[in-house]
């Protein structure tokens, strides 16, 4: 069965198409700037060379109606009709406390999708038009949603609590949810099969550096820690968001700056991180591990911060599952760069970690970079979270 995977932001559009049975990648593509000037679409059957379209899209109903014309399209296509897309598997933001696993969408799980959006102002809101979108297009295709949130949800009552009164969990669910869920069920879930070890034997944590970046604690096939909270911008330091701070600096700098608090809070989301920490230099980890090899100390001083944070993750994460036995590296930086791993791994001499040079200097595939005497595994695996919402949708709808 053939399942399109759809990941909709506020003007884009991600999509897949995937085999589910062989897990081959059919054709995958991207609709950006929807509902703004200069829409385009890229498209590249697999195998194929990229195609990319110039054409309008007032919004996303009409960049789905594109991205089925391209799949079903009698030269460049990859399906002969709509009829060979078994199922849609869409993802979604924030689930709440709503949805612990996935689920088929029904009239009823679109409302509780839309009580979430105030959790997830930006996201949610445009992943319920992608659903819309292809209700409307492909009347009678089953639709999968697949949340962010949900591998989280087993996190116990003492990880997911703030340190606030306890009524405004009560009355407006203020905990933490964490994302990045997909990636981290399908990464911790890959690292045991690499391992050869059942699932529910270990005690994994999952670093997840990209962009956004976030860290797990997955112990006996649940997920137990996680660093992102009731938003994104809870955790580790990222490309443009700050991670954790002392909430009293808001009101400090607001003072001090003659800001207000949403002002702020859009310094802490995209003008923060290493870019913010750079002095604005940057927000990409190739530019700042450039200026930090030529000495410069913006760069220096980010890496090491960066760094330090994710180690005092692990170690946190270790404490909380009572040991580790693996920990994992996935996402944009976490996959490419060999360096910030044995910027992080120089912190953990303490769990008798030792890299693997030659291993850790690979890349693009699944890889055990510890020696074979490290007492704790470290492994590289590329995430595939397309993939991953392919296999929960196939598995509800087969
Ligand atoms: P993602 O959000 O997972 O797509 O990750 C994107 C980030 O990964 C970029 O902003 C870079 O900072 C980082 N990245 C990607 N490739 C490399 C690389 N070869 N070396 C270092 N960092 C990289």
């Amino acid at each position: 069965m053939n399942i399109l995977v759809i990941n909709c932001g506020s003007s884009s559009l991600k999509f897949q198409l995937i085999d589910a049975q062989s897990e081959k990648l059919i054709a995958k593509g991207l609709c950006e700037r929807i509902g703004i000037d200069g829409s385009q679409m890229t498209y590249t059957p697999d195998g194929g060379e990229k195609l990319k379209t110039v054409t309008p899209m007032a919004d996303h109903t009409a960049a789905i109606k594109l991205v089925l014309d391209a799949l079903t399209d009698e030269k460049t296509g990859v399906v002969k009709s709509l009829d060979e897309i078994g199922a849609v598997g869409h993802r979604i933001v924030h689930g709440g406390e709503n949805f612990a696993s996935s689920t088929l969408i029904t009239e009823e799980v679109i409302r509780a999708i839309e009580e979430c959006n105030d959790l997830a102002p930006l996201h949610n809101p445009a992943n319920l038009i992608g659903i819309r979108a292809c209700q409307e297009l492909m009347d009678g295709t089953p639709m999968v949603a697949v949340f962010d949130t949900a591998f989280h949800q087993t996190m116990p009552e003492e990880a997911y609590l703030y340190g606030i009164p306890y009524h405004y969990y009560e009355d407006y669910k203020v905990r933490r949810y964490g994302f990045h869920g997909t990636s981290h069920s399908y990464v911790s879930h890959q690292a045991a099969k690499i391992l050869g070890r059942a699932y529910e034997d270990l005690k994994i944590i999952v670093c997840h550096l990209g962009n956004g970046a976030s860290v797990s604690a997955v112990k006996n096939g649940k997920c137990v820690d996680t660093s992102m909270g009731l938003t994104p911008l809870e955790g580790l330091i990222m490309g443009t968001r700050s991670g954790d701070l002392d909430p009293a600096i808001i009101e400090f700098l607001c003072n001090k700056e003659g800001k207000d608090v949403h002002e702020m809070l859009n310094i802490l989301n995209k003008e923060s991180g290493v870019l913010g920490l750079s002095g604005g230099f940057s927000s990409d980890f190739r530019d700042l591990e450039e200026a930090f090899d030529a000495g410069k100390e913006n760069a220096v001083r980010t890496m090491k911060t960066f760094s330090y944070r994710v180690a005092k993750y692990i170690g946190a994460y270790t404490a909380a599952m009572n040991g580790v036995d693996a920990i994992c590296f996935t996402a944009g930086l976490g996959e490419n760069s060999s360096f910030v791993r044995n910027m992080i791994c120089s912190y953990l001499k303490y769990l008798g970690i030792t890299l693997d040079q030659e291993a850790n200097s690979k890349r693009g595939e699944d890889m055990v970079i510890s020696t074979e005497d490290s007492r704790t595994k470290v492994l590289v695996i590329p995430t595939n979270e397309e993939l991953a919402i392919a296999r929960e949708t196939y598995a509800l709808v087969k």
